[in-house]
């Protein structure tokens, strides 16, 4: 491991700042619909308490954009993790100043501080220098468990990290990073990526940096317009980036060349809109697309999909297969998410999306590694250095 971890560290009466990631979803009365971020951050806050530190956590939940809103206070988090770990959580209504900086000073070894919401303050992504320092002022030891804030420059994964001569990544953090470097460097094969979601201008330079490890990629979602329209085919009123479709051309005779099979969708479900109640109609490539869109892979792309995932021996998936929000346009994204279940190779889901379609159609239990970090994950595979990974170098 190329990063210091939190197990080389002595925390021992030592007041530990931990940034992680608490950015849950939450429903419309404020409930949280899905606690597997706290959960995840759970190990390194146990390891924390049991090893006599005092624990300061700090994430942010949504986008405040700078200002208080009181819909976005991290008050549900805190509660619920006072939940989990049957402890007590002080929970200030900041997260730097005078008050906070006393409570975290009085606190006793062995307690856990909750921060508020970091970007109600807008010098959190401004990465703002004195905002940084007023949070370095409260801990002696810094430690990152936020996986899918790492691709992320602020003030709390990067401004405040050089102020610390012992810092680390989580056990979080860690997990994340020995696998996504397996996917990179070590995965057996067949390795076969799918990547879905809306557009092809988000997954290029994975897309480019995956050809040097995958041995298939399937794509499905809005991007697969694009390519397929690339490639001269009539794509009617689909989602397509033309000002990508040069790059999309270059990347499939890339593929080509280089032997790798890049899959693209040979039949769909479309409809005449954007509708949640719009009729689905299987059509193909070859068929008459005047005034259809597609919304979702059909089910013979889907078959195929599914013995491909199946058949691997190394899945890592992205992004929903089509408009999974509506009923009719689901089966693509949750055929993939039951495959990936099903597989018997080595599998990994990342992004939100995916995430849910395991946890509505699959058992998440028999996915190898249900990562954190969407945005996190596919830049890391990119081959990009992390600002957050970075900055405790
Ligand atoms: P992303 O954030 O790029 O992973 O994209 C996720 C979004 O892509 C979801 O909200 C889907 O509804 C959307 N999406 C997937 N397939 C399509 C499609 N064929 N046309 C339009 N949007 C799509």
């Amino acid at each position: 491991m190329k990063y210091p971890t939190l197990s080389q560290l002595d925390v021992a009466g030592k007041t530990v700042f931990v940034r992680v990631d608490f950015n849950v979803s939450l429903d419309e009365k404020g409930q949280i619909r899905d606690d597997a971020r706290i959960v995840a951050a759970l190990p390194t806050i146990k390891h924390l308490l049991q090893n006599n530190a005092k624990v300061v956590l700090a994430s942010h939940l949504g986008r405040p954009k700078g200002k208080v809103d009181a819909s976005l206070s991290l008050m549900p988090v805190a509660k619920r993790l006072a939940e989990l770990l049957e402890e007590e959580v002080l929970f200030p209504d900041d997260c730097v100043g005078m008050s906070v900086k006393r409570l975290v000073k009085e606190m006793r070894t062995q307690r856990v501080v909750l921060l508020e919401n970091l970007r109600f303050h807008e010098e959190e992504e401004k990465n703002d220098i004195a905002f940084s320092e007023q949070l370095a002022s409260l801990a002696d030891i810094y430690i990152n468990d936020a996986f899918g804030a790492l691709h992320r420059a602020h003030a709390s994964t990067v401004g405040m990290v050089k102020h610390f001569k012992e810092k680390a990544i989580g056990f979080l953090v860690e997990k994340e990073v020995n696998v996504l470097s397996g996917l990179l460097y070590e995965s057996k094969k067949p390795y076969v990526v799918v990547l879905g979601g809306a557009k092809v201008s988000d997954k290029i330079a994975v897309i480019e940096q995956l050809m040097n490890a995958a041995d298939e990629i399937l794509i499905g979602g809005g991007m697969a317009y694009t390519f397929l329209k690339a490639m001269g085919q009539n794509v009617g009123k689909s989602l397509v980036e033309d000002a990508k479709l040069g790059q999309a051309k270059r990347l499939i005779e890339r593929a080509r060349n280089k032997g790798i099979a890049l899959r693209l969708p040979e039949d769909h479900l479309a409809a005449p809109e954007f509708s949640k109640d719009a009729q689905a109609q299987n059509i193909t490539n070859k068929d008459n697309w005047d005034g259809l869109m597609g919304l979702d892979i059909g089910p013979k792309t889907l078959a195929l999909y599914q013995e491909r995932i199946k058949e691997a021996k190394t899945v890592f998936w992205n992004g929903p297969m089509g408009v999974y929000e509506f009923p009719a346009f689901q089966q693509g994204t949750l055929g993939v998410a039951q495959a990936m279940a099903q597989s018997n190779g080595f599998t990994v889901v990342g992004g939100g999306d995916s995430l849910a379609a395991v946890n509505q159609s699959a058992d998440a239990d028999k996915i190898n590694h249900l990562s954190t970090g969407g945005g996190a994950s596919l830049e890391f595979l990119e081959g990009k250095d992390l600002p957050g990974l970075k900055a405790l170098l």
